[in-house]
């Protein structure tokens, strides 16, 4: 599907669910949180009845998220027969890791494409604290797990100050030898993470190169992202940096997002979407489906407005959108 700015739209981030096992303060409260009904949630049969209309229309890569993917129940079952479907060109995922390892030898029997470790601190206290529970171990056990599969393994690291800056480095050095990426995304202001300043990709180029000397611009790309990848000498893997406020990158987006609760997003950083929960269970046809959808991307905003319209900002915690 082409947009009305000339961009290709091959990519949908679908959020499995609203629901995780950690707390990040950056990302979901630690209460209050209402989550969503039962019966507003999608069924994961009626989410792969979506994906049908999504690969009809040219969607090939497909991100699986939440929340935390992993407490979903079936959510392997589901990733599976995702895997299989027909159009489906890659299925990858985003996980904190805590239930990764037992989902592993059924990820390497379906050829999953990828695996996102989102990983901010590799010091339990500090894990702690900003997840609000325990688990360093755990994630720490699925990480290597992972590294020795055949599945590209890549760690994502939200750069927070005050919380994580001074150990970046050592977070890097998962890239010399286990993994084949490592990270730094840039803090968006959305929801709770308002509250949070992030660190610049320029900063942390300057304190990497301090230690390991300089980063190399690489010009090979890695998945479907918006990453730009520098290479360090000695290290097997990249270091990437997803900068969406520093550099907006919005020109080169290829992506929808649907939520847990069935809504097809056309901008992370946008709070309003589109409602295909109720065509779906309406009994709407496939085709109906894909105009809605097609309709739908005509109106995928130029760009995120952090800067010129926060108040158009998203409001919702990362937690009901998938990231
Ligand atoms: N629970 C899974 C995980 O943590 O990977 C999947 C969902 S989580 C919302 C996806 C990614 O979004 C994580 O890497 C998380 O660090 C990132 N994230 C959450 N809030 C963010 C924010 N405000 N800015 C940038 N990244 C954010
Ligand atoms: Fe859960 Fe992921 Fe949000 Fe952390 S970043 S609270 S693991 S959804």
């Amino acid at each position: 599907m082409i947009d009305r700015y000339g961009r290709n739209i091959d990519y949908l981030r679908i959020s499995i669910t609203d629901r995780c096992n950690l707390r990040c303060r950056y990302c979901m409260p630690e209460s209050g949180v209402e989550p969503l009904a039962h019966d507003d949630i999608l069924r994961l049969e009626e989410v792969l009845s979506l994906c049908e209309s999504f690969t009809a229309l040219g969607i090939c890569k497909f991100k699986i998220t939440g929340g935390e993917p992993l407490v979903r129940w079936n959510a392997v079952s589901f990733i599976k027969k995702l895997k299989a479907m027909p159009g489906v060109e890659q299925v990858t995922i985003t996980t904190n890791g805590l239930e990764l390892a037992q989902a592993l030898p059924d990820f390497q029997q379906c050829h999953l494409d990828g695996i996102n470790l989102s990983l901010d601190t590799l010091d339990a206290e500090t894990f702690r604290q900003l997840t609000r529970r325990d688990g360093l171990d755990k994630a720490l056990q699925a990480l290597d797990l992972a590294a020795a599969s055949n599945i590209p393994l890549k760690i994502n690291c939200v750069p927070i100050q005050g919380v994580n800056d001074q150990e970046l480095p050592h977070i890097a050095e998962l890239a010399r030898e286990k993994v084949q990426a490592v990270r730094f995304i840039e803090l968006m202001p959305i929801g709770l993470a308002a509250q949070y300043q992030g660190i610049p990709a320029d900063r942390i180029r300057e304190q990497l190169a301090a230690v390991f000397g300089p980063l190399r611009e690489d010009n090979g790309k890695i998945g479907n992202g918006p990453a730009h990848y520098y290479a360090i000498e000695g290290f097997k893997g990249k270091i990437g940096f997803i900068d969406a406020l520093s550099h907006c990158f919005c020109q080169q987006c290829n992506r929808l997002r649907l939520t847990a609760d069935g809504t097809l997003k056309l901008c992370l950083a946008h709070d309003n979407g589109v409602d295909l929960k109720t065509p779906l269970r309406a009994g709407a046809s496939k085709e109906e489906l894909q105009t809605i959808i097609s309709e739908a991307v005509l109106n995928k905003p130029a760009h995120h407005a952090f800067s010129e319209h926060p108040e158009e900002t998203e409001g919702k915690g990362m937690y009901r959108i998938g990231g």
